[in-house]
């Protein structure tokens, strides 16, 4: 899998959202040029639904919940 195409566009990907800048790049490693689906931001995007701002790429308990409300 190639790296996400919301690379550009992302307010996590492009630094907007974290003051923790190690734990960020961990996570862009991970999720952002590794394994996009796994990315909570990802998954709700993939749904059609607007990506909350404060959305963390680890957080897909939320982004379950943001998917199948209920
Ligand atoms: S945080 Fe998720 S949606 Fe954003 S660029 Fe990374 S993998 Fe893509």
């Amino acid at each position: 899998m190639g790296p996400c195409e919301k690379l550009n566009s992302c307010l996590f990907f492009t630094g907007q959202m974290s003051n923790m800048p190690t734990v960020s790049d961990l996570m862009k490693e991970s999720y952002c040029l590794g394994e996009k689906s796994r990315c909570a931001r990802y998954m709700v995007t993939s749904a059609g639904l607007p990506v909350p701002s404060d959305l963390f790429p680890n957080d897909t308990e939320r982004a379950r919940k943001l998917i199948s409300p209920g």
